[in-house]
């Protein structure tokens, strides 16, 4: 009667098969790998290609200057750097709609300010300005690494990482000591430590005989040695502040990951290996990859850009739908998981939660039918019509899942791309991997999670 009647969601670990644990583990490893490869939406999207193009996906751009492309075609669109997008063309036309996982590549950081380096109390350091939602107490008192691109005069690229291997110097934001903290704990938590204070040490050496901002000189020296950059430079650079070091297992079972950008690769990996595995579908299998989530999804690398209509577009006009309404019928008939990540409960923070709808980690991915904040505002919220095609889908797959919403009524709240998607007519629902401390410099998963969120979206593309 009980089993009938009764909805549990039991450990998602005691509903492994015979020899799911060591896949469990050995994607773990794999994901580690994406993590430690790709800590920028950048070198995120550089790895992802990668993997598409050892798998046989050719570019949009040669799609475009062949002509023509068929059912069984595995292409990728690249977006300026910062996003790609990757399809397996389905038997059926692009109109008939597509089956898309989006997830988005971009992670909370510090930026490097456009006139960053400056000198000061015999210490050089650079000015930040944090991206997304971050608590900037957090972000002092730890081992800092810096990657990103500056463009040198004669507009050659430099990539910069520095910080990463055991024999690189790293970077440090400093913090008050306790001794003389008095004033600053008295302060409340968002006020302790402030955006303009996240100012990151890079030297303290000054250049022989200089009087004046010698050490900024030496710094600049040492950069012009072995880059070939000038102060000038870091005007026209994207330069960001990531937490220094490898994404390693946690608990003495090693069942969980700490590490940075969980929020979203940890989404995006799970979608890029379930994508990578579909050959010829009946419907246009879509992995969408995008930038920008965290501030708002603007801007032309952002999921508010025209970049996916575009090539739809442009790949439809190769099918010969030369109508505009051919990217609106493929948009509104097109099928969306809204691949992010959810707030796990927390038993250091309870209150947070309603206990009887909030994720847990361990027990699977997380279908969310609302995100949104004071009465689901802003949320996309999922048709019944849709969640129950997708619950279907699960359970035939045997994917442990459960559902959730981000905090209890009225606690905050937050926001996805799914309602982009939604707007145009697509069905869509949020479908992602929970976690504890999301946004910190170093977030956590639970392998089990992440293994049972590729399963989810594997089978979502298989239906
Ligand atoms: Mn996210
Ligand atoms: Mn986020």
């Amino acid at each position: 009667m009980t089993e009938n009647l009764i909805k549990k969601f039991p450990s998602a670990w005691e509903q492994l098969k015979d020899g799911e644990k060591e896949k469990v583990f050995s994607f773990s490893e794999e994901y580690k790998t994406f993590l430690d490869n790709g800590k920028t939406e950048r070198e995120s999207t550089e790895e992802i290609i990668k993997l598409a193009k050892g798998k046989g996906y050719i570019s949009f751009e040669d799609v475009i200057s062949k002509g023509s492309f068929k059912a069984g075609d595995k292409i990728y669109a690249e977006n300026k750097g910062k996003g790609v997008v990757l399809f397996v063309i389905g038997e059926e036309s692009l109109e008939r709609g597509m089956k898309i996982i989006g997830s988005h590549l971009d992670a909370p950081r510090l930026d490097l300010k456009a006139q960053p380096l400056y000198e000061d109390g015999d210490l050089a350091l650079l000015k930040t300005h944090y991206y997304g939602g971050v608590k900037k107490y957090q972000w002092v008192a730890l081992p800092l690494a810096l990657h990103g691109v500056i463009y040198n005069k004669k507009g050659e690229k430099i990539n910069i990482v520095i910080g990463e291997e055991d024999s690189d110097p790293v970077f440090y934001i400093t913090d008050l000591l306790p001794h003389l903290a008095k004033d600053q704990m008295e302060k409340k938590m968002s006020e302790g430590i402030i955006g303009e204070s996240l100012n990151v040490l890079i030297g303290s050496i000054p250049y022989n005989g200089e009087k004046d901002d010698a050490i900024k000189l030496n710094v600049l020296k040492l950069l012009n040695e072995k880059y070939g950059i000038v102060e000038e430079d870091f005007t026209v650079a994207e330069l960001e502040i990531v937490p220094a070091g490898k994404a390693r297992d946690v608990g003495i079972d090693r069942s969980m990951i700490a590490g940075h950008g969980h929020d979203d690769r940890v989404c995006a990996f799970a979608s890029l290996k379930a994508v990578l595995e579909v050959e010829n579908p009946k419907k246009t299998v879509v992995g969408l990859f995008v930038d920008k989530e965290e501030v708002g999804s603007q801007g032309n690398t952002g999921m508010e850009s025209m970049f996916f209509e575009n090539i739809i577009a442009e790949l439809l006009y190769l099918e010969g739908v030369t109508s505009h309404l051919g990217v609106r019928r493929a948009m509104a008939n097109s099928r969306v998981l809204s691949a992010d990540v959810t707030a796990g409960f927390d038993p250091n923070f309870p209150d947070v939660s309603d206990k009887r709808n909030t994720p847990y980690i361990g027990k699977g991915v997380t279908l969310t039918k609302y995100t949104g904040s004071r009465g689901k505002s802003g949320s996309n919220d999922a048709n019944a019509e849709f969640l129950s095609e997708i619950r279907n889908i699960f359970n035939e797959a045997h994917v442990a899942w459960q559902v959730g919403e981000l905090g209890k009524v009225d606690q905050g709240g937050g926001g996805t791309i799914a309602y982009i998607l939604a707007n145009k007519g697509a069905e869509v629902v949020d479908c992602g991997t929970p976690m504890l401390s999301m946004h910190a410099p170093i977030e956590l998963v639970s392998k089990i999670d992440l293994y049972n969120t590729y399963k989810a979206y594997k089978a979502f593309y298989k239906a």
